[in-house]
């Protein structure tokens, strides 16, 4: 008996583990015959997998369901699902608000939806799992996936314990849990053997990872990375989001020791001043982070720096603001994210009183943007003369172009034939701009007297 063909579309919001767990999703449900597609027109079963991690997140799920709803009313059959942190925050509202939602479940259950989807068929009536099963999950996330390409993402570690003040984390996602290095390991080969040249490790707090080696002695994440960069095929190795607390030693000696783990790191510090990280519950100083990147530099002097700012966290003052600018000027920053602090619902920050002028949070925000930005065009502009390795991940935006990415994380654009989506190769950068640089082909002769 063959499975009947159906179409399935996930639309994926916020972070890089939301885009790894739509993956899975859709592996999870092919053998029940979807294939994904491009379009919610004409799907058998759309997936909003949601993100709550900043504001108007409800609002932007209710007019994304409002436009479906007319959708699934010309569609016979159609499934309407909400997955992600939303879903596990707002479940009842959910049910409550959009009842023509089918199917409703967190980050931690969606291991689960071949089983949601039998009840469904089973029963006419809307399924809700929010339960936090992330061991389970780990457990059934073991099987076949499909190729990811050149570069794929891994998740090893899931879920936080450092409730930071401001942060929805900790409630949508649970506890901190890290995946058994065994599975890890076994993943990675397997992305390898698919094609995957770059992996790189997703968590939360991807650098708190541990458990227990193949050799039965507790490894942490730069055991880890050690043991990754013996997999035959995989070029290079990333992790993201570290949090400062969970930079140890054998980490950094990583960065020193294995070429494969790539001389970028994102390393977000929220502020530069020490009131304000003490009011966000962090953790650390903006010295201890100053100690910690020197100890970075050291181990690797080409690494380069990314972080996570936010403007106008509650009871943050003119001064506290000034420590920002002045903490980014001192690290200099290849790239950065930074946002206007916004109250997530439930967390303690949000109960302050001493919240900050939505105008004064804008200005802020403006001068920290600017301030990066102007680091971000000054790392891109120095790269122009050298010669770097890219990673080449598939064709570029112009005919005869390619796409890739230098170790730095930087978009490169360089003339070259599409047999060389996969490889890593040497090229002399032509120019940088303010989010990418051009760059040639370094002649083969050339490239191999280098
Ligand atoms: N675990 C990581 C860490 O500790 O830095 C980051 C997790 S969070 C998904 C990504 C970023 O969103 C945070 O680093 C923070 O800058 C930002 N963020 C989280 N909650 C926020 C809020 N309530 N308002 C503004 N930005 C927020
Ligand atoms: Fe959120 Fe802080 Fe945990 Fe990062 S460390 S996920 S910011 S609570």
């Amino acid at each position: 008996m063959t499975t009947p063909r159906r179409r399935l579309h996930i639309q994926s919001w916020g972070c890089q583990m939301n885009v790894y767990d739509s993956h899975r999703m859709a592996d999870l449900l092919r053998p029940l015959g979807y294939e994904p597609c491009e379009t919610p027109a004409g799907a058998d079963m759309v997936i909003l997998n949601t993100c709550h991690i900043r504001e108007k997140a409800t609002e932007k799920l209710f007019s994304e369901l409002g436009r479906l709803r007319a959708l699934k009313a010309e569609t016979p059959g159609m499934v309407l699902a909400v997955a992600g942190c939303v879903a596990q925050a707002e479940a009842a509202e959910v049910a409550a608000r959009a009842p023509y939602v089918d199917m409703v479940f967190g980050p931690q259950s969606y291991h689960r939806l071949p089983e949601m989807v039998a009840r469904l068929s089973r029963a006419a009536g809307r399924v809700i799992v929010t339960e936090f099963e992330t061991d389970e999950k780990f457990d059934a996330l073991n099987g076949a996936s499909a190729p990811q390409g050149v570069t794929a993402f891994l998740t090893v570690q899931e879920g936080c314990d450092k409730f930071c003040a401001f942060c929805v984390v900790p409630y949508t996602r649970g506890a901190e849990r890290s995946r058994p290095a065994l599975h890890v390991l076994a993943e990675a080969r397997r992305l390898a053997a698919q094609g995957a040249r770059e992996v790189t490790l997703l968590g939360q707090n991807v650098n708190a990872w541990h458990g227990e080696g193949p050799d039965g002695r507790a490894w942490g994440l730069g055991r880890l990375l050690r043991a990754l960069a013996e997999i035959p095929g995989l070029a290079r190795l990333r992790y993201t989001t570290s949090h400062p607390r969970d930079m140890d030693a054998d980490l950094i000696a990583a960065h020193r020791d294995v070429p494969q783990v790539m001389p970028f790191l994102h390393l977000p510090i929220q502020s530069g001043s020490d009131r304000v990280l003490l009011a966000m519950n962090r953790g650390h100083t903006a010295d201890d982070f100053l100690r910690t990147v020197d100890a970075l530099r050291a181990a690797r002097p080409d690494i380069a720096l990314s972080s996570d700012f936010i403007a106008g966290h509650p009871g943050e003052r003119e001064a506290d603001h000034a420590a920002t600018l002045a903490l980014i000027g001192r690290v200099g920053f290849a790239q950065a994210f930074s946002f206007k602090y916004s109250p997530r619902p439930g967390t303690p920050a949000a109960a302050l009183t001493a919240h900050v002028p939505e105008a004064e949070k804008d200005r802020r925000l403006q001068e920290i943007q600017a301030l990066l930005r102007a680091q971000q065009a000054a790392f891109n502009a120095r790269m122009a003369g050298e010669t770097v390795e890219v990673l080449f991940t598939g064709p570029g935006r112009h005919p005869g172009q390619l796409s890739g990415r230098t170790p730095w994380l930087q978009p490169v654009h360089c003339d070259g034939p599409p047999s060389l989506a996969g490889h890593v190769r040497p090229v002399r950068i032509v120019a940088g701009h303010p989010n990418s640089l051009s760059a040639h082909l370094v002649p083969e002769p050339e490239a191999a007297a280098a």
